[in-house]
């Protein structure tokens, strides 16, 4: 495929008013994905399909590979072996302003936010352009009029609008991780990795994400992963769920199909603690954007 046709089809824009979901169709293929650090085998020969649309909960212990593979998704880190597919172009070979587009079309959110904390939170928002932008905007931090609007727009429906010219690191952990899905969100994905996104957040806060998630999900037709470390919350929000143990997927249904014995395959036979296990934080790629804003 021309170079210039792959970039259109990553850049493509997702907002509402444009939007071309298409439910059910096949959007991401991994292929035999594997990444091995030294003898670990964080993921090992994972094959799955995910159609545009779909909002799934990946569920799973600490170290079964959940966080390994979003991030091979989104070109974080490189797969050992096998390949990625969207809508059938192979992404795991992209280099330069294709991979750019391609980080662009799949958002990530972490468990710790990735806000710069100095920053206002509009500021923050617009970030979420940057991968859009030229090289020469980036580094003047000039954010058009447009930008501008679509961030407030992104923080409005989010409920946090007022807040806008708040420091960021004013702001409590749920409201830190509503304006990073606003930042998500003006990145217009097609895809929105979430790792971790509740797992530092209260109850109440981590509906309020998991609202905010599921409504993107729905309205936008934006395709949600989302690592979760309770079952309570993929079980709510999820109607796909996938399970992994030691780097493989061991299970990939409905939530109603988790029995007793799928979750003893999932979370092996340490039970209930198990289950409650708190995941520990996830290393966290924010020297980029710190690095941008000093
Ligand atoms: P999860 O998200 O399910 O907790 P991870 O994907 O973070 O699991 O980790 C899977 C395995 O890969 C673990 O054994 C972890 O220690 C290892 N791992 C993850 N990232 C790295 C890394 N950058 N270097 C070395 N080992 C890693």
């Amino acid at each position: 495929m021309p170079r210039v046709r792959l970039l259109l089809c990553f850049a493509a824009s997702r907002d509402s008013s444009t939007l071309t979901h298409r439910q059910g169709t096949r959007l991401l293929e991994l292929v035999n994905l594997s990444r091995r650090f030294g003898e670990t085998l964080a993921v090992t020969e994972v094959s799955v399909t995910v159609g545009d649309g779909e909002m799934i909960g990946i569920i799973g212990r600490s170290g079964a590979g959940k966080s390994t593979l979003l991030r091979l998704i989104n070109r974080l880190i490189e797969p050992t072996e096998g390949r990625i597919l969207c809508d059938g172009i192979d992404v795991t070979g992209l280099r330069g302003r294709p991979l750019r587009a391609w980080r662009a079309r799949t958002a990530m959110i972490f468990q710790q936010f990735n806000l710069v904390n100095r920053l206002d939170v509009l500021t923050n928002v617009m970030c979420g352009r940057l991968y859009h932008m030229p090289a020469h905007r980036v580094l003047l931090k000039w954010f058009t009029p447009a930008e501008r609007a679509l961030a407030i727009r992104a923080l409005d429906r989010l409920g946090l609008a007022e807040v806008a010219m708040n420091r960021a690191d004013a702001l409590s952990g749920g409201q830190q991780q509503r304006v990073a899905i606003a930042r998500a969100l003006v990145q217009q994905p097609g895809i929105l990795l979430a790792d971790e996104p509740i797992a530092s957040l209260d109850p109440l806060n981590a509906r309020l994400v998991m609202d905010a998630l599921a409504d993107i999900n729905r309205r936008d037709g934006i395709t949600v992963l989302t690592n979760l470390h309770t079952l309570d919350a993929a079980r709510t929000y999820c109607r796909r769920i996938i399970g992994m143990a030691a780097g493989r997927i061991v299970f990939d249904g409905a939530p109603e199909a988790l029995t007793e014995t799928v979750l003893r395959d999932i979370y092996g036979s340490a039970g209930q603690e198990a289950l409650d296990e708190r995941i520990a934080a996830t290393s966290l790629p924010a020297a980029a954007l710190a690095a941008w804003a000093s």
